[in-house]
């Protein structure tokens, strides 16, 4: 089986859309979703529909606890506070009772799917560095782990005790554990502005980190009529 594993959408309705084609385009036997789907973007509704009707897998991120009431904006900066108030007047109560009742982790086996780290999944740490993937490793004994919330694809390998990032398409070998970072769908941040995502093959363990162009354009000129902050648009182009 094939899956297309996508994070941080944050109502990027045209990311998204591009993406899914994408993995339908490769023909993916299923998606997950490793949360938050809102915040920061236009179209919060309508992407929780989309991932409501597509997703198997879904967890919840901390811009989708916010959004839906679980936890307030304190820790947030003061442009994804204003989006999450936006937010939470676009969304509907079945929408805001869905992302309520998302899991923060699911495990899957050997498998564990979190927004944030594998170490405390309700507080999301971020991951940046080979140290942070070591400790969030040493935090699980599963042998893979998918994880979102930095908006920076990335994979960091443990083998023999030693982790070390590794790049492009990967093959997990039988004694090795793998920590992944998907990207971000509709935020990405790590310089590159097409939208990210991975596809892993659970029958034969390989694992590709992808990116797909989309119309930034389109999503930019939304963010700015519904006016939200502007540096929540321009920050789109320059993958930041
Ligand atoms: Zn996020």
């Amino acid at each position: 089986m094939r899956v297309g594993i996508l994070s941080d959408i944050h109502g990027n309705l045209e990311a998204l859309e591009c993406v899914l084609s994408a993995c339908d385009e490769r023909d993916l036997d299923e998606i997950y979703c490793l949360g938050d789907v809102v915040g920061y973007g236009a179209d919060p509704g309508a992407c929780l529909d989309l991932i409501r009707a597509r997703g198997t897998v879904v967890c919840a991120g901390n811009h989708d606890w916010a959004a839906s009431g679980l936890i307030d904006t304190e820790d947030f900066n003061r442009m994804a506070a204003d989006a999450i108030a936006w937010t939470r007047e676009q969304i509907d109560a079945d929408q805001r009772h869905f992302l309520r009742a998302l899991p923060t982790e699911t495990r899957d086996g050997d498998v564990l799917f979190v927004h944030g780290s594998p170490h405390e999944p309700d507080a999301f740490h971020y991951i940046f560095t080979a140290s942070e993937a070591a400790s969030a490793i040493g935090a699980t004994d599963a042998r893979f782990v998918f994880v979102g919330h930095s908006h920076r694809a990335f994979a960091f390998s443990e083998d023999d005790g030693e982790t070390v990032a590794i790049e492009g398409r990967h093959h997990v070998k039988d004694h090795e554990r793998i920590l992944v970072n998907v990207g971000s769908v509709g935020q990405p941040r790590d310089g590159d502005p097409r939208a990210a995502f991975c596809v892993w093959d659970r029958a034969t363990n390989e694992i590709e980190l992808c990116r797909v162009p989309y119309d930034v354009n389109v999503t930019q000129k939304k963010i700015l009529d519904e006016g939200l902050p502007a540096f929540l648009a321009q920050r789109l182009s320059d993958g930041r």
